[in-house]
């Protein structure tokens, strides 16, 4: 039987962390970190996690700002908010929850929020910082699953890591967070011929598919670390992860359940992308 990587724990330690430098930082500077987070259209998935990161906000000691705007809102309207929230010092991080609507140009506006602002890290620049090793702000939910590794004394150096999926904000920096930390990296896509066969190899398998009971017991050897970074909704309503939990945790040596593995801990990143966010704009000053 897997160790449960207990992500729900771990994420308010590192809460309880950030909080004790957010109030050092409140007493040094005499305001405190502030992230906005901009909210279009009524998707009822992106409302519980707007109201998740105001309230990790609020417990970390932040000044937060939800910014809850209709689905018909312009490109230009999103575009000359974003400009505001560059130029306005209160806040440090600026989020743009997705997905947006469909005739918004994401990527625009994703390359339109400051790179010193980016706290999700999809700026192009941020994304040049992290191929070369040298970042502020990693991505929330990768840099989540690398501090569960490192929270767990799991070592990476050495490994053979497999990724299933390569999206630019999960597969593709959880490549190159396992490569910076010394594993031997295998990413894999819908393309990868016999899967199967890669993923048998790997000592720690992350799994970023978005598709319940993708990952099975054939699928894994004996001992495997699995971190499962999926959500998706099982036949029932019922939110699980792409690891067909029942089958491949007796397996396994390690594991992240869903929901209260990595859930938990892209919200802590976040919090902690906006406090660095807000040490390094005090810093230039
Ligand atoms: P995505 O953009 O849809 O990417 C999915 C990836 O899986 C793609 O690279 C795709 O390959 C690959 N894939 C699909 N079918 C496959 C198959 N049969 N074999 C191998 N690879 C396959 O999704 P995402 O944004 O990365 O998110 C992935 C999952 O993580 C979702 O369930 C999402 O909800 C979850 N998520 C969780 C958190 C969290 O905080 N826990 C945060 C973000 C996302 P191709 O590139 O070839 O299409």
């Amino acid at each position: 039987m897997a160790i449960w990587i207990d992500g729900k724990k771990i994420a308010a330690e590192i809460r309880s962390e950030i909080a004790q430098r957010c109030e050092s930082f409140y007493q040094k500077n005499g305001f405190r970190p502030g992230l906005a987070v901009i909210l279009v259209g009524d998707d009822p998935a992106s409302h519980i996690y707007v109201r998740n990161k105001k309230k990790a906000c609020e417990e970390c000691g932040f000044l937060s700002e939800t910014i809850e705007l209709g689905a018909q809102t312009t490109q230009k309207e999103l575009e000359q908010l974003i400009d505001d929230l560059n130029a306005d010092p209160r806040y440090h991080g600026i989020l743009l929850q997705l997905p947006l609507p469909k005739h918004l140009d994401k990527k625009s506006l994703l390359n339109r929020i400051r790179p010193d602002k980016d706290v999700d890290a999809f700026h192009p620049v941020n994304v040049g910082h992290i191929m070369i090793g040298d970042y502020a702000f990693l991505p929330c939910t990768p840099a989540g699953c690398m501090e569960l590794l490192r929270r767990t004394g799991i070592e990476v150096e050495g490994k053979r890591c497999v990724v299933i999926g390569r999206s630019d904000i999960v597969g593709k920096p959880m490549g190159m967070l396992l490569l910076h930390a010394n594993g031997t990296v295998t990413i894999c896509h819908s393309k990868t011929q016999n899967l199967a066969e890669i993923t048998r190899q790997a000592d720690i398998l992350v799994s970023t598919v978005g598709k319940a009971g993708f990952v099975r017991a054939d699928m894994v050897k004996p001992g495997v670390v699995v971190i499962d970074v999926g959500m998706n909704r099982n036949a029932e309503g019922k939110l699980v992860g792409d690891v067909l939990f029942e089958e491949v945790e007796p397996i396994a040596s390690y594991i992240t359940p869903v929901p209260g593995g990595v859930g938990p801990m892209t919200i802590a990143m976040l919090m902690q992308n906006t406090l660095t966010a807000a040490e390094r704009a005090v810093a230039q000053k």
